[in-house]
């Protein structure tokens, strides 16, 4: 996939609009359109990499430190109890849009199960 066929990168030109709660010279983060919960963030590196395999360390390394310190932004920007913290990887593991991305997904206290959980049975 190019450039140009993918929504991600598409929100990072600005040719999709995002609501932009991070950004810097290599990831950025935004929220969900669909969220899960209140407050769902996803954190994206900027180039085009589909899976966490295609992305270098350096790349995946910085991502991830964006993912630490917005996990507490978001937590304490929605009140949350808890949150999700989850790159799904492939289209096995349920990945549809094919640009690496972490959701942060906050849970609240008695909101539901762990998914892994469910996923595991
Ligand atoms: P995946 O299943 O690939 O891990 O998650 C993709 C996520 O991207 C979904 O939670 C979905 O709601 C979100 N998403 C898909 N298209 C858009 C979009 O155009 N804008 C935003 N902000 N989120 C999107």
């Amino acid at each position: 996939m190019s450039r140009d066929d993918c929504i991600f990168c598409q929100i990072v030109d600005g040719d999709i609009p995002s609501r932009k709660v991070f950004e810097d010279d290599t990831a950025m983060a935004f929220l969900d359109a669909n969220p899960l919960a209140p407050g769902h963030t996803l954190v994206i590196p900027k180039d085009h990499y589909e899976t966490l395999e295609d992305t270098p360390e350096d790349v995946a390394a910085h991502v991830f430190g964006a993912v630490h310190r917005l996990n507490t932004a978001v937590e304490h920007a929605v009140d949350a109890d808890g949150t999700n913290v989850a790159f799904n990887n492939g289209e096995a593991a349920g990945q549809e849009v094919p640009h690496v991305h972490g959701h942060i997904i906050p849970r609240f206290d008695g909101d539901g199960g762990n998914p892994i959980h469910a996923v595991a049975g």
